[in-house]
């Protein structure tokens, strides 16, 4: 067992020239390797290195929150993160980099290095992104939480993955103060916004009734519905791009959850994109409606497929299960439009922001950017139970 210690650029070169199999990959000799650091959430350590062979990303948990030194935080997520890769990778491998090795004592990861892909945010800022990146995230959404869920395996086998990523109770909590909880709370410390001019929405939000009952209806649903394996964090941020290549990241937040959670993420930061770029509603609508279909596509087919592999659902007929399938997606676009609601408003006021808005020139723009936001986000989750088809979503939206 070797003791935990942070690397620096030195510490991952002897890291890496003393790993064979890490080193064989960028070949040559240790010198030579080129590194740098790209770390940018707010989590972790990150860093890039190249080889003649070939390239490695490394990942690094710290013991407290990258950005604040104070926020003491354990260790463990990169354990999460390796577990919930190797759990995926055989449904989803082509839409992630692969994961090489994982180091339980230094709490680290290497894995493929993308490149020359992009940040899926910062591709949409510098408009170098494809139209269509959504068919993949369908795709990888789709397939992800069908092949982890009870129909799709003995409840044995779910209840081992269910019991481990259970333990991801860090992370969890950050979900449930941070997007499920303080953005409704007065006074809550973490929680900042544009003021004055958005004070008077962020009050209505934290005084409204209505809004905390349904807000306590998606926290039940995100604590108490564990019907896949969840990657936890899916916004714009945790996905790269290349042209049509389209990879997910950062799985570190994953838990057992409602599908809507990830789907409802991902619409989420669409969403906040288009409010920050008006102009972009009508190709963020497409990107909604084309993430739908290729989810449903990939969700009901594999359904179809491998449907009576699991102990839920074995007994339908073929008309039962397409009556199961429609329901389903039914339930699953509800929760979806549900959680959209709090992404937006949580990175509109809460902790972590989204950077969608500096598309803004002015401070009266973003505000206004801001507050459109803030209302449509009122409204998914104020409406989340009567949405059963992205256009009804959407209708919410646009209206
Ligand atoms: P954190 O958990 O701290 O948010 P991420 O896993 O999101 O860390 O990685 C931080 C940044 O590192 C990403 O935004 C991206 O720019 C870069 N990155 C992460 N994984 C890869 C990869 N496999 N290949 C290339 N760059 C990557
Ligand atoms: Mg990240
Ligand atoms: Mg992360
Ligand atoms: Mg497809």
């Amino acid at each position: 067992m070797t003791a935990y210690r942070t690397l620096d650029i030195e510490g991952w070169r002897a890291y890496l020239a003393s790993t064979p199999d890490l080193a064989s990959r960028l070949g040559g000799r240790s010198e030579g390797w080129q590194l740098r650091e790209v770390s940018d959430g707010n989590l972790n350590n990150v860093f890039l290195v190249s080889g003649p062979l070939g390239g490695l990303c490394c990942k690094q948990s710290l013991p407290h929150v990258r950005v604040d030194p104070d926020w003491k935080m354990p260790l463990t997520r990169t354990d999460f993160e390796a577990r919930y890769m190797r759990a995926v990778a055989p449904h989803v491998g082509h839409l992630m980099p692969a994961l090489y090795h994982f180091d339980p004592d230094l709490h680290l990861l290497a894995m493929e290095s993308l490149t020359p892909h992009r940040v899926l945010r910062g591709a949409l800022a510098t408009g170098v992104a494809a139209a269509g990146f959504s068919a993949r995230i369908g795709e990888y959404v789709g397939r992800a939480a069908f092949l982890t869920s009870w129909r799709a395996r003995p409840f044995e086998a779910v209840t081992e993955q269910v019991a481990a990523f259970a333990a991801n109770t860090t992370l969890t909590r950050i979900t449930v103060d941070l997007v499920l909880t303080a953005p409704y709370r007065a006074g809550c410390k973490r929680n900042h916004w544009l003021s004055p001019e958005l004070d008077d929405i962020v009050g209505e939000l934290q005084s409204d009734p209505q809004l905390a009952s349904a807000v306590s209806r998606l926290q039940e649903r995100f604590l108490t519905a564990p019907q896949a394996l969840l990657h936890g964090d899916l916004h714009t941020g945790s996905i790269m791009v290349d042209g049509d290549d389209v990879r997910v990241i950062d799985g570190e937040f994953a838990l057992y959850g409602p599908i809507g959670f990830d789907a409802g993420l991902y619409v989420g930061n669409l969403l906040l994109h288009a409010a920050a770029n008006p102009g972009r509603l009508d190709w963020m609508c497409d990107e909604i409606e084309t993430f739908w279909r290729h989810f449903e596509r990939n969700y009901r087919t594999l359904w179809s497929e491998r449907g009576r592999s699991g102990d839920i659902g074995a007994l339908l007929d073929d008309s039962g299960q397409q009556q199961a399938q429609v329901a389903a997606c039914h339930a699953i676009m509800k929760d979806l439009t549900g959680f959209a609601g709090l992404e937006m408003i949580r990175r509109t006021i809460g902790y972590a922001q989204v950077s969608d808005y500096d598309a803004r020139p002015n401070r009266a723009e973003r505000a206004e950017a801001m507050r459109e936001a803030l209302m449509q986000g009122r409204a998914l989750i104020l409406h989340a139970g009567r949405t059963e088809t992205p256009g009804a979503l959407l209708d919410l939206i646009t209206l």
